[in-house]
């Protein structure tokens, strides 16, 4: 394609809209403009790129046995009344209304339409197992719509459903559908993990994992260990218990009304009892360790917790974060909250900030680490006054131990135990979720098995956003001067860059090479604009081809300047030579796919 006939604008300082670096370069570069807060136009670049991500989805899901189909974006909204997320979507749905008054929602995704389509197609098991996909725009009512193409209020999906007559068949539809998905990842150049996660508002039981890009600008944080591929969500990273046992999600089941027994812990007989000491308004952790040139892991945080009617103590170290989560999870309470200010001083005594276990007329619930120190430093339960050489097991009971706390930086791997867990910030790019018959139930898509009786169906659903994708390869791909784009999704295999339109040698020269390249089946854009050469080479790299050729003042001796930007490689060549390189690179990433 001829550079001075494609609708392509590039911009030469970061628009304000922007705020992460890979969106300014999609900006910059021509590739997206906003249309409204969330809501984008793609240009033939940006569009280019969407298809080349599209190519590669579709490859993998017809390679996964997957059909495409196309499901309409207006649901009726009594479809998701039937299924019981109207409620639980609430204000995140885009609606409209027709003209007789009847409500739609514009599909944020499409369980609901996909299993009314099946309860009417499919009634025989003989039919199943089916997997179908499609590609299309999905709508959300988003807050705060913000990071460009990563929250958006329209958006690109790729949505998968599986429908199976056993959780064998869903077992095997589910890790089809997770290699396909890492085949996808890695093609399109990104560096990702996939990680156990929480199922969410989709709902269902079973598997659930989430495929993370990292990047510094991601919402999500992932514990990835170093030694083994043990990956997961920060909220559902397992810590190592303090006996080295790694516990699962699922928690020990220990009423609340269990007798706190003193199981000894790491208590010894003859030290010696705690000392208190004044500390005047000091009721901070970093209060604490900058007065008393103390460690936070010498330090055991008491915090106050209202889990459904009960009010519990929960004890972290202090350079450990509570998760709610896993104390609602140990609790069987849905709704877990830091007490406030009050209801600390009535349950425990004294006002925050010198809150500590011993002597405590609550139920205590001690995290693993904590259970594991010799002694540590923690609140009197008298207002200005601390304790140091308070010990696990004999100044405060361990009969609720457990895993209570977020995995930390450093943390042993709760998998191998041989490596140390990091954290990392990361972007949602794909779910996989083991949905059951949490649908199917509802909508009463049902089947009839080989003895003749009435099943419903078990289904899967599994989805990647395309134009977040897009968005998480600019960000890992984001340089100075614009974005590198990997061979796979690059718009173009190719620039050629004329230095000087008026020279005759040169336009001859990459009227040739443009040619032949295009000849040879390449995507080659030539940049044949009368502009200074200093804006061309700005311009290029803003579009970010991983392979140029710049024609200058060699035109005449047939030379050129071929530079590889996946390589670093820049080098004079003869003008066979340049066309030899091309198609090796070609070729060669080709076949890395
Ligand atoms: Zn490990």
């Amino acid at each position: 394609m001829r550079q001075s006939q494609i609708l392509l604008n590039t911009l030469r300082e970061r628009p304000s809209e922007a705020d992460t670096e890979g969106h300014g370069l999609l900006l910059r570069g021509g590739y997206i403009r906003q249309l409204a807060a969330g809501i984008y136009s793609y240009l033939p670049l940006g569009r280019r790129v969407l298809r080349k991500i599209e190519g590669i989805v579709r490859e993998e899901m017809e390679r996964a046995g997957v059909q495409e189909v196309m499901l309409p974006s207006m649901q009726p909204a009594e479809l998701w009344m039937e299924s019981g997320r109207y409620g639980t979507y609430g204000n995140n749905l885009m609606t409209v209304n027709d003209r007789h008054g009847r409500e739609f929602i514009l599909g944020p995704t499409h369980e609901e339409a996909v299993t009314s389509l099946m309860k009417n197609e499919v009634s025989s098991y003989r039919k199943l197992p089916v997997k179908v996909y499609q590609i299309g725009t999905k709508f959300r009512d988003e807050k705060r719509p913000r990071f460009g193409l990563l929250r958006g209020r329209e958006f690109i999906m790729k949505d998968a459903y599986s429908f199976d007559i056993s959780e064998e068949g869903l077992d095997l539809s589910y890790r089809t559908m997770f290699g396909a998905y890492n085949r996808i990842f890695a093609r399109c150049g990104l560096r990702f993990r996939a990680v156990e996660a929480d199922a969410g508002t989709i709902g269902g039981d079973g598997g659930s994992h989430e495929f993370i890009a990292l990047s510094s600008i991601g919402e999500d944080t992932v514990a990835v260990c170093g030694h083994c591929d043990y990956a997961a969500n920060l909220e559902q990273a397992e810590t190592a218990s303090w006996d080295g046992e790694s516990i699962g999600s699922g928690a020990k089941e220990i009423g609340l009304d269990t007798p706190q027994a003193d199981r000894g812990g790491a208590a010894a007989e003859d030290a010696p009892l705690p000392e208190k000491f004044h500390t005047p308004d000091i009721r901070t952790i970093d209060q604490l360790t900058a007065a008393y040139g103390l460690k936070p892991e010498q330090i055991i945080k008491t915090l106050i917790y209202k889990a459904g009617g009960d009010i519990v103590a929960v004890l972290v170290r202090g350079d450990h974060e509570v998760n709610e989560i896993k104390l609602g999870k140990y609790l069987g309470a849905e709704d877990t909250t830091l007490a406030d200010d009050s209801t600390v001083a009535a349950a425990a005594g004294v006002i925050c900030g010198y809150v500590g276990p011993a002597g405590l007329k609550l139920p205590v619930l001690v995290d693993y680490a904590v259970a594991a120190m010799t002694e540590g430093t923690t609140g009197a339960g008298e207002r200005d006054y601390h304790l140091r050489g308070v010990r696990p097991g004999r100044d405060f009971p361990l009969a609720h131990v457990g895993d209570f706390r977020n995995a930390a930086e450093g943390d042993p791997c709760p998998r191998c135990r041989e490596g140390h867990l990091t954290l990392h910030r990361g972007i949602e790019i794909g779910h996989v979720f083991k949905l059951g018959t949490r649908y199917s139930d509802k909508l009463s898509a049902a089947f009839l098995d080989a003895s003749g009786r009435e099943q419903s169906m078990i289904m899967g659903c599994y989805g990647i956003g395309i134009s977040r994708l897009l968005a998480a390869v600019a960000e890992q791909n984001a340089g100075e001067g614009g974005i590198a784009w990997p061979d796979a999704l690059a718009p173009f295999e190719v620039q050629i860059i004329i230095v000087s339109i008026k020279d005759e040698a040169q336009a001859a020269l990459a009227e040739k090479l443009y040619g032949t390249l295009k000849k040879l089946g390449l995507e080659v854009l030539l940049d044949d604009r009368d502009e200074r050469p200093g804006v061309k080479f700005k311009d290029s790299g803003l579009i970010g081809t991983p392979q140029v050729v710049v024609i200058g003042r060699e035109a005449a001796l047939e030379r050129v300047e071929y530079e590889n930007r996946v390589s670093g490689v820049k080098e004079t060549l003869g003008l066979e030579e340049s066309i030899l390189r091309i198609t090796e690179h070609a070729t060669s990433s080709t076949f890395a796919d």
